[in-house]
């Protein structure tokens, strides 16, 4: 006899556990199952930045992704308020804004305020006493600094809150068969589901192989980021050049000790060193923060670099898609966010489709016997850290 539910989802990262909780919310018994930890994925080591879209319309065009985007502030809002749609008031924050400044290119108030109005974005060029510590360290440097409306998020204690509401619902396994007809079998055990759905990340690859899909729907964008530690500045900011992509994009994490922090840098230092090998990245990495940042010593601290994929739908042109989507083969989703910042559009996706085939609330099964998914690390915690040669 196979376990009956409405909805299986397979992949706990923040797309699977928000998808969960409406599910949930809307009635259906619905089960998530993870095949390592929660958040071990992308979200885990993601940056935490809840976008509005500015910093992709700096160079004056809207777009559609920019669009999209501005609209998520407000909506996750609504949720770390506690009246949104799920109960988000455990959630903490790294830091209420984000900072963009021009790291070795222009950055004109034409540019940046344009683009603020664009997204209709609350954003503030900041006074020199204002500035982040660490950019008043440059002493010639009379900014710009630009604030933006645009939370940062203590990632896991998003998704120690998403979990907290699934108590009895989130498992480990992993799917070994698929049917288009919504049976799966995960550890032995036939399950079949009204819809299955896979927000696996690079995992949904996985869901198209078994159901021996031969055309392509998914593409990887790999990164390496870099860890350095300790630095003694907090900064959650965007180093801006001509280019659309940030020379450099940088999140603190506190190391626990006093005023200490492991930062963690993504951009184009992230992009051009996923061409590299780890020491030639790790190398540039240190020339680049260097030429930024001349007045830190850069000798002497610990590195580590994560390398991983951005796992998204297919674009012919191999750029970044322009939003959420979910692929049907019968009974089965397979959904991307793209964006962090996405999950609730990509869970409003889902319930456009649930609306349009009409499926309502009919299993009954109860939990099936499966072990609990536990709580993935950061990067950082779990990172090989090494000394580079000083010099
Ligand atoms: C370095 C980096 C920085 C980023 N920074 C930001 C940011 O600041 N802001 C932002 O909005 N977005 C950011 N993103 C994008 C964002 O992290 C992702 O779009 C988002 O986390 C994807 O969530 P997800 O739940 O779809 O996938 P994931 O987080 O990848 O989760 C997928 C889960 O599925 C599990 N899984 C895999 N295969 C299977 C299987 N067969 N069965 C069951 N489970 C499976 C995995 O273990 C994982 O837990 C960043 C991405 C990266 C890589």
């Amino acid at each position: 006899m196979a376990l009956e539910y409405d909805m299986i989802i397979f992949g706990g990262g923040v797309a699977g556990l928000w998808l969960c909780n409406t599910l949930k919310r809307a009635g259906y018994n619905v089960i998530l199952i993870e095949k390592d930890k929660l958040g071990a994925g992308q979200t885990l080591a993601s940056q935490g930045m809840i976008h509005g879209g500015q910093k992709y319309v700096l160079q004056g065009a809207m777009t559609h992704h920019a669009a999209s985007l501005a609209k998520m502030p407000e909506r996750w809002e609504s949720s770390f308020e506690g009246w949104g749609e799920i109960d988000l008031t455990g959630v903490e924050f790294l830091s209420e804004h984000q900072v963009m400044w021009p790291a070795g290119g222009i950055l004109s108030d034409v540019a940046v305020l344009g683009a603020a109005k664009l997204v209709n974005a609350d954003t503030k060029k900041l006074k020199r006493p204002d500035f982040p510590e660490v950019l008043q360290l440059k002493k010639k440097f009379k900014g710009p600094v630009y604030q933006l409306p645009e939370k940062v998020l203590e990632v896991r204690s998003l998704i120690q809150s998403l979990a907290k509401h699934l108590k009895g619902r989130l498992f480990q396994g992993e799917a070994t068969e698929l049917l288009p007809d919504g049976q799966v079998a995960v550890s032995g055990l036939v399950m079949r589901a009204q819809l299955v759905i896979f927000t696996a990340g690079t995992g949904n690859e996985r869901a198209l192989e078994l159901l021996k899909v031969k055309d392509r729907h998914a593409q990887r964008r790999p990164l390496r980021q870099i860890m350095v530690k300790p630095v003694p500045y907090a900064l959650y900011a965007h180093g801006i050049v001509g280019s659309p992509k940030p020379r450099l994009t940088v999140t603190a994490h506190p190391t626990g000790a006093p005023n200490e922090y492991v930062w963690y840098l993504g951009g184009a230092v992230a992009e051009e060193g996923a061409k590299m090998d780890d020491a030639a990245a790790l190398a540039f990495a240190k020339k680049e923060l260097s030429e930024i940042f001349p007045d830190i010593d850069w000798n002497g601290k610990e590195w580590a670099t994560w390398y991983g994929d951005r796992a998204e739908p297919f674009d012919a042109a191999g750029d970044m898609p322009p939003g959420p989507h979910v692929h049907q083969r019968g009974r089965v989703l397979m959904a991307w966010p793209t964006k962090l910042t996405f999950a609730p559009a990509l869970s409003d996706r889902v319930f456009d489709w649930l609306k349009d085939k009409d499926i309502h609330p009919v299993a009954k099964s109860p939990a099936p016997p499966l072990p609990t998914a536990g709580i993935a690390s950061y990067p950082w915690e779990v990172a090989e850290w090494r000394r580079l040669e000083d010099a």
